[in-house]
């Protein structure tokens, strides 16, 4: 019998992919439902090359469009927050990979879980902002939640079901994106166009921009913390230029075991997809021999202080991390806009967080609160 699966974000950087990865793996596979945030285009071709029983559009205004080009298909289309909280819902998936970018991802991945899914999760912002929520979730569901994000996926295959108390140390590797090396006096002079190449991934342009300010990993160590039940100090990030060692684990006994592969998000998401099994894959290989050597430093905590700034969100916890997310989202989308420095980030996302004083706990309307207060303060900012 084949697997049925949704994909939340089917049109980005990591639904592209998933879905390569579902084709190779078909007929084991079946695509039940796919959702987009505007392009109908490519979400109408995903449609009539997958065929899914439901696709979902976010935005209403191009919901005639998508239905246009799949007319004469059998797919049922929807449009709205409601129509993507459908498609995780209803559509029969067993399995749901969460690849929206953003906050926008917690209410249909949320759902997802509580109807006992199985999530291959990508959307690190959700775990972020509501950790305590999703995972209360998922145990009360049975629903399993497995690690797209490279980093995290190393660790899980590393941990191999060990007990938290085995582990010494997470060690979550970091490219150190495009300004490892640039002096720290430049950073306000960088542009968009510097900040968007990447060295190593190529990824959608948020998640590419935190790279580029390290957030992606402050980010990823609040993922840790809430995937694998380790506290903040055994957490640590190590700078990896090569981005061969995907990340490590250290374990009381002193053994520190890495997962290593080539930088092709098609490895970790197709690990999600069949865990516990493992399907042969036609990824290009890892030569050990012509990657040569592999380095790794200490990250520079002065060049990239929304590492520091993660951290304390992370150890406050409650409405906090929710808080830091959204002062981010807001502080990446506009300096893609152009309208702020790349220092300015930062600078926005600890003016925000210092600002605020946790009134509510950490349940979802509470996480919900901090998140539009954070997006406001952090406009005005
Ligand atoms: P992307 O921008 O390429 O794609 C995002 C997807 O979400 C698109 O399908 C888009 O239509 C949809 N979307 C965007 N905004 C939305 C909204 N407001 N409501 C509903 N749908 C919306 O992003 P990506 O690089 O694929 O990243 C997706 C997630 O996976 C992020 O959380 C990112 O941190 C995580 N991730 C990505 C990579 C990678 O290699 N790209 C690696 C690790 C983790
Ligand atoms: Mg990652």
């Amino acid at each position: 019998m084949s697997k049925k699966i949704a994909i939340l974000g089917s049109t980005g950087s990591i639904g592209i992919s998933a879905l390569k990865v579902v084709k190779k793996l078909s007929p084991s596979f079946q695509v039940v439902g796919l959702t987009a945030y505007r392009n109908a285009k490519e979400l109408a071709q995903q449609v009539r090359a997958f065929r899914p029983k439901m696709a979902a559009i976010l935005d209403w205004k191009f919901f005639p469009e998508l239905k246009a080009l799949t007319q004469g298909t059998s797919t049922q289309i929807l449009a709205g927050a409601e129509g993507l909280v459908a498609v995780a819902g209803e559509s029969g998936a067993d399995m749901v990979l969460s690849a929206i970018v953003g906050a926008a991802g917690l209410k249909p991945t949320l759902t997802a879980i509580e109807k006992g899914k199985d999530i291959a999760l990508a959307n690190k912002e959700t775990l972020v902002m509501a950790g305590d929520v999703v995972v209360k979730a998922a145990k009360r569901s049975g629903s399993r939640i497995l690690p797209v994000d490279s980093e995290h996926c190393a660790v899980f295959q590393c941990l191999n079901g060990s007990s938290p108390q085995d582990v010494h140390k997470i060690l979550l590797t970091a490219s150190g994106g495009p300004f490892r090396n640039l002096d720290r006096r430049r950073f306000s002079g960088i542009t968009r166009a510097q900040a968007l190449k990447h060295p190593t991934w190529r990824m959608g342009p948020k998640i590419t921009i935190d790279s580029a300010t390290l957030m992606n990993k402050g980010l990823e160590v609040i993922e840790a913390h809430y995937l694998f039940k380790v506290p903040y100090p055994k957490i640590d990030i190590v700078i990896h230029p090569e981005s061969i060692v995907h990340s490590m684990v250290e374990f009381v006994d002193g053994s520190v075991l890495a997962q290593l592969g080539t930088t092709d998000m098609q490895i970790p998401i197709q690990y999600a997809l069949t865990y516990p099994k493992r399907a042969a894959s036609p990824v290009k290989r890892l030569d050990m021999a012509r990657v040569g050597s592999l380095r790794f430093e200490e990250p520079d905590h002065r060049k990239f202080p929304c590492v520091r700034l993660a951290y304390e969100a992370g150890r406050k916890g409650g409405t906090y991390p929710a808080v830091l997310n959204a002062a981010n989202e807001v502080a990446v989308r506009r300096f893609l806009e152009g309208r702020i420095k790349f220092t300015q980030i930062p600078a926005i996302i600890e003016k925000t967080l210092s600002r605020y004083r946790a009134l509510t706990n950490g349940n979802l309307d509470g996480i919900l609160w901090a998140d539009r207060w954070a997006r406001a303060h952090a406009s005005n900012l």
